[in-house]
């Protein structure tokens, strides 16, 4: 079932307008395949073979010019973004991704931004053998619609209702690397390189998610912000959480780029687009999680625990209760 990444070779690029079916039979070309996928682009509907024994997963997410990614994203950075925000779903689910299906809206039929948009999109697939097995193509502002399907055995997903009073609140990875860049970006000031990639290509934490099955409780994926993320497992759940802000897992280059912890934290608890996990687990298996984790080259950090009643309440390290101005972000809010 591996990628043939003999497929995954650009052709030949020239700069050319080209129709809807020349842009397929490109994607078509160069698209990653898998022994499970008795049929894939051509046809009117792909056919696809479930392993025995596991429930098929299935999420989808677009992506938007202006909403989602700033204007001047390179195209391989856009496909590398467009498929990590939905690996990162089945991520947090605990599943082992298989197949993709790629809708593209496209102000023209630009082969070449076509050709780029396809490097950064197949260099992640072919990180975690997945295979385009078919998609839509249409014109309109840019609009990039990726739906993903993996595999979980019955009775083995992280979902997000599992948490339960006494357990631990985890991370995995550095917070509010993604939002510092974004700030930096719309600040028109000096921007470091190290937070702009954490932005522009996030890391699916899929090897974290399966060493996860059996281990935690509950899990979400960190794509609006820490504290609204959190706070759906809380709902889902019946919950509260206390976090301890002074352990908010901080990179080198978001603690140098902001230097003050008050500022860093409403990145760290609202900014969206890390693509960590925050996991829910018994605190009896917190040693067989960080060694799991650390087989899969992730670590995680405690933050917090859950406590009865619901919503969130954050810690100074001093002790003192800390509010946090700014919710998750909701494309709705505002549009009543
Ligand atoms: P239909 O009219 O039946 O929807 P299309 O002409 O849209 O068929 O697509 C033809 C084939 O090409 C289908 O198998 C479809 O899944 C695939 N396809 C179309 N656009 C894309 C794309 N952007 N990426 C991958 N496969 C695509
Ligand atoms: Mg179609």
């Amino acid at each position: 079932m591996r990628v043939r990444v003999d497929d995954l070779a650009a052709p030949h690029r020239e700069s050319t307008l080209a129709s809807e079916f020349t842009l397929i039979d490109r994607i078509k070309s160069r698209a990653t395949r898998r022994d499970d996928v008795v049929l894939g682009i051509g046809d009117d509907a792909a056919l696809l073979r479930v392993p025995a024994g596991e429930l098929l997963v299935a999420s989808v997410d677009t992506l938007v010019a202006g909403r989602h990614f700033p204007d001047d994203t390179a195209p391989a950075d856009l496909g590398w973004k467009a498929l990590a925000v939905n690996l990162s779903d089945l991520a947090a689910m605990g599943a082992t991704p298989a197949w993709c299906t790629l809708a593209l809206t496209l102000p023209s039929a630009d082969a070449d931004w076509l050709d780029a948009f396809l490097d950064g999109f197949l260099e992640l697939a072919a990180l975690h053998d997945i295979a385009i097995v078919g998609g839509d193509t249409t014109s309109g502002p840019l609009a990039i619609t990726v739906g993903i399907h993996g595999f979980v055995p019955e009775g083995q997903a992280l979902r997000r209702s599992g948490a339960r009073v006494g357990d631990d609140v985890w991370v995995t990875g550095t917070l509010g690397d993604a939002a510092g860049g974004l700030k930096q970006l719309q600040a028109r000031g000096l921007q470091s390189a190290k937070l702009r990639h954490r932005l522009d290509r996030p890391t699916p934490r899929v090897a974290a998610g399966l060493a996860l099955r059996g281990l935690a409780r509950a899990a979400i994926d960190v794509s609006d912000g820490l504290a609204a993320d959190l706070g759906h497992v809380l709902a889902a759940s019946g919950v509260g959480a206390e976090l301890e802000l002074g352990r908010l897992p901080t990179s080198v280059p978001l603690a140098e780029q902001f230097a003050e912890e008050r500022e860093r934290w409403p990145l760290q608890l609202g900014g969206g687009d890390d693509y960590e996990l925050c996991f829910v687990a018994s605190a009896a298996n917190a040693l067989a999680i960080e060694q799991a984790l650390a087989a899969s080259d992730t670590y995680a950090t405690v933050v917090g625990r859950i406590v009865e009643g619901s919503g969130l309440s954050l810690r100074t390290p001093e002790g003192e209760a800390y509010c946090l101005a700014t919710a998750g972000f909701d494309h709705f809010a505002g549009h009543a």
